[in-house]
């Protein structure tokens, strides 16, 4: 758990983040991990000093199921919502599928890395499809009214409904898989796109690059890799270079 800056916090699971934003006594969980992530969830509400019970809502970057791990077991506690772009809702309520598949990834595995992460995400239940049927649509484009006060972006791509948050007054956005700074599948660190098999849409997350690199914001908090800082313009271009 880093605190990256001020009352935004980074936690990583099994290769993925998750963050938690304060204000007093209340938070905001920005994704929820694999579903065998929930208790490393757990742990990082409690290593900053907080309790299940003040996270307001769960905000999704997108409902794949490395980053929506958490949403049922705190939403069958203790009622905490789950909140993401309307275009992503019915990837959470099981409705549509717009994920990669063990195929895609089996395919790779050759790589000592990827069949080291291919076992780990295993294990944390990465092959499983959860469904959160509590799963609701935020207004987009305007600041939430939750800890934090993020402000969600859209960008289509990665799937339909992906969005980032972005934090005006830290100058922090959280990217989710829109933009990523390091991955086992990846070969280098910066950042980057995941491989395109992982995207629904991959002209659609190029598109969205650009959207993103308008983003006023220093320091980038993905969804996988290390929080990265500089130039979010040139980082989005080299991304869309990158790609082709
Ligand atoms: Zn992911």
């Amino acid at each position: 758990m880093d605190q990256v800056v001020k009352d935004v916090f980074r936690a990583e699971g099994t290769a993925v983040n998750w963050a938690l934003l304060r204000e007093g006594r209340d938070l905001t969980l920005v994704d929820g991990g694999y579903p065998g992530d929930v208790g490393a969830v757990l742990a990082s509400i409690a290593a900053i000093g907080h309790r299940p019970e003040d996270v307001r809502a769960v905000l999704v970057t997108h409902a794949h199921v490395d980053h929506v791990g958490a949403l049922n077991h705190l939403h069958e506690r203790y009622g905490t919502p789950a909140l993401m772009h309307p275009d992503e809702v019915a990837n959470a309520t099981g409705e549509r599928h717009e994920s990669a598949t063990p195929a895609d990834v089996a395919r790779r595995a050759w790589r000592p890395s990827v069949l080291r992460w291919s076992l780990a995400i295993t294990r944390a239940g990465g092959t499983q499809h959860p469904v959160a049927v509590h799963a609701e649509a935020f207004e987009p484009g305007t600041p939430l009214d939750l800890p934090g006060r993020p402000v969600p972006v859209h960008l289509p791509g990665h799937t339909s409904g992906s969005a980032a948050f972005v934090l005006p007054a830290a100058g922090v956005v959280l990217t989710g898989d829109a933009l990523v700074t390091g991955h086992p599948l990846l070969r280098g660190s910066g950042p980057q796109l995941l491989p395109g098999f992982f995207h629904h849409d991959l002209d659609a997350a190029r598109t969205s690059l650009a959207r993103l690199g308008a983003v006023e914001a220093g320091l980038v908090v993905p969804g996988h890799g290390a929080p990265w800082r500089g130039d979010l313009a040139r980082a989005t271009e080299r991304a869309a270079r990158l790609i082709a």
